[in-house]
């Protein structure tokens, strides 16, 4: 597999290079640029394959140039992942309808920086059709799922439910959060999302990965493979 570049937007030097540092480790390759005016002549010259932008940049806002990119036909199929030290709901949802696939809040982990920029490149990809977590692949248009190569078999809901947790690592989501995705419509009972939650662990517990769903404390559930299982 080649390389994918990312092309980090981001005035505050440290900052950006420290998170180049962290996604060269990752095995990405980098660029960077300190404004949207420098990022605009880097995508021209050569497009990359996700772009990483600050919400707050000294030229025109992150926001306004993902706006931008979107209606440039050949920036519009750009992954766009939005750093943002901004923590309200609103600005969240007005990232995403600006463009981004996702977003990230600062201060973040590289870990999890990580972890999201490879799930917009999963989801983005060409018509890709596995996910994969550490041990754990699916394929959603055979509906496989296996674990180390071993194949399991999940109810549907369960089903669902890890494919949701696939699609979305490292990202805490409550209960009524994860009651909207997987049964939009329907009405359940908040257990019921626990009661699932149990099936799916049950079955990843038989091939060692049940530590990848953990309970976080009085907020909700978190899908990572690279969990240490401490915090069940
Ligand atoms: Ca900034």
């Amino acid at each position: 597999m080649t390389e994918k570049h990312i092309l980090i937007v981001e005035d505050e030097r440290p900052l950006r290079e420290m998170v180049a540092f962290g996604l060269q480790r990752a095995g990405y390759r980098v660029t960077e640029a300190g404004d949207c005016g420098a990022a605009r002549a880097n995508i021209a010259d050569h497009l990359p394959d996700l772009l990483l932008l600050d919400w707050m940049l000294p030229d025109m806002s992150g926001l306004e140039f993902a706006r931008a990119l979107r209606r440039d036909d050949n920036t519009r199929e750009l992954p766009i992942v939005m750093l943002t030290a901004r923590v309200a709901e609103d600005d969240k949802i007005m990232g995403l309808q600006g463009g981004a696939d996702d977003y990230v809040t600062k201060p973040f982990s590289a870990r999890e920086l990580v972890a999201r920029i490879e799930a917009v490149l999963r989801r983005t990809g060409s018509h890709e059709e596995k996910l994969m977590a550490g041990a754990i692949t699916m394929n959603t248009v055979s509906h496989r799922i296996t674990i180390n190569g071993v194949e399991i078999v999940l109810g549907p809901t369960e089903y669902r439910l890890l494919k949701f947790f696939l699609m979305h690592p490292e990202r805490v989501f409550s209960r009524s959060q994860v009651l909207d995705r997987i049964w939009s419509g329907v009405y359940v009972e908040e257990r019921t999302v626990d009661v699932h939650i149990r099936r799916l662990r049950r079955v990843l517990e038989e091939h060692g990965c049940a530590h990848y769903v953990e309970t976080v404390r009085g907020a909700g559930y978190r899908f990572s493979s690279h969990a240490t299982g401490n915090s069940r």
